[in-house]
């Protein structure tokens, strides 16, 4: 069980925000996100696009901002717990305890869920069959790349993920990349570099055509893929990777008991507190009269909720507003003095 201050769900700009405001209170916090990176919408949607309402930032893009953002809270030194997601989230006396589905515990007066749209999932293979082989031999993502060396490797999809693992498996693995289209999206940089170890013979090529089949018990043997001409190919296969983009799903955040409003979470506006004492909402999963879903709104609500935070978690300390400019504490904390 991990004790802390704040438990924030999500590390999207807002909760990593969040991490600043509680941090510079002398408030240590944890980060939970689905993901297997920070910077939610910003990294997952736009990384390369530019934002131009940002104070004070005339251009920055989303992968530029989660940079900075995370610069801006180094040091905290604040612990994140990537590729999982918060299942449940129970009340212990005046605290909660909060489970991840990786078995994960954590205790804390005050959870701020910043979720966004919900957690981010991979959008998965149709063939029924495949369920069975997901986490054995079937993978959405690749989480330590060593448990793919020396394998036949399968991989689906057309984007920069696809054509980025099938780039750096190759190194270590015989690698089929298959895409239902002629067309890649991914970089023409990387697809260049793809091309020529086809040519070698290091990387399998096949396109345009779909998974219609898989053999095997518990692991996968092999798999065969239709071509749109409509023949059929059987490929050796110990391992398949599927990129098929993401899909965002409000998941388990509407099980915990809070007001919701579609698929919103109801605050108020004075501290950004659910209907839940301990449980704050901020960013794009919040809800109350006025809301904008910006980025520069979530910052503002989670320097609120980090007030009323405080006051849960240090009950017999008085609470002071301070100058980030002038407050010798803050600056400490900041490792600025
Ligand atoms: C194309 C596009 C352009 C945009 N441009 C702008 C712009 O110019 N200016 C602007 O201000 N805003 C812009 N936005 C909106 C902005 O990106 C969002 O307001 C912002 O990302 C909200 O941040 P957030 O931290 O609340 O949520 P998100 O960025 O959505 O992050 C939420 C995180 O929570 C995680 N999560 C959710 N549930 C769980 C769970 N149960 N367990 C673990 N993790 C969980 C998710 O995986 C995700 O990483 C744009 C959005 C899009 C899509």
């Amino acid at each position: 069980m991990i004790k802390t201050d704040a438990i924030i769900i999500g590390a999207g700009p807002v909760g990593l925000f969040a991490v600043h405001q509680l941090g510079i209170k002398g408030l240590k916090a944890v980060v939970i996100d689905n993901l297997d990176r920070p910077g939610g919408q910003c990294i997952e949607l736009y990384p390369d696009k530019p934002i131009y309402d940002i104070p004070a930032v005339p251009e920055c893009t989303g992968e530029e901002l989660t940079k900075n953002l995370l610069e801006q809270i180094k040091p905290f030194d604040t612990k994140f717990f990537f590729n999982e997601r918060v299942e449940e989230v129970i009340q212990v006396k005046d605290d909660w305890k909060v489970k991840t589905n990786n078995n994960n515990e954590f205790s804390a007066p005050n959870v701020i869920i910043a979720g966004g749209v919900g957690s981010f999932e991979p959008r998965k293979l149709s063939l029924k069959e495949m369920e069975k082989f997901e986490d054995r031999s079937l993978f959405y993502a690749v989480k330590n790349k060593e448990e793919f060396k020396n394998k036949d490797i399968s991989i689906f999809g057309g984007g920069d993920s696809a054509l980025d693992w099938a780039l750096e498996l190759s190194k270590f693995s015989n690698i089929t990349l298959i895409h239902r289209r002629e067309e890649f999206r991914g970089a023409p940089h990387t697809l260049s570099e793809i091309k020529k170890l086809e040519k070698e013979g290091k990387i399998s090529i096949k396109t345009p055509c779909q998974l219609t089949s898989v053999e095997g018990d518990e692991k996968i043997k092999s798999i065969s893929i239709k071509f749109e001409n409509g023949m059929v190919e059987k490929i050796n296969t110990d391992i398949v990777l599927s990129f098929f983009g993401l899909i965002m799903k409000l998941g388990p955040i509407a099980e915990w008991g809070l007001n919701m409003d579609k698929k919103t979470i109801e605050v108020n506006s004075r501290n950004f507190e659910t209907n839940k004492k301990g449980i704050f909402a901020i960013g794009d999963i919040c809800n109350y009269p006025g809301k904008l879903k910006l980025i520069l709104s979530g910052f503002h609500e989670a320097a609120l909720a980090s007030v009323d935070c405080f006051k849960r978690a240090r009950p017999n300390e008085k609470y002071r507003f301070e100058f980030t400019t002038s407050s010798k504490s803050i600056q400490e904390r900041l490792r600025k003095k």
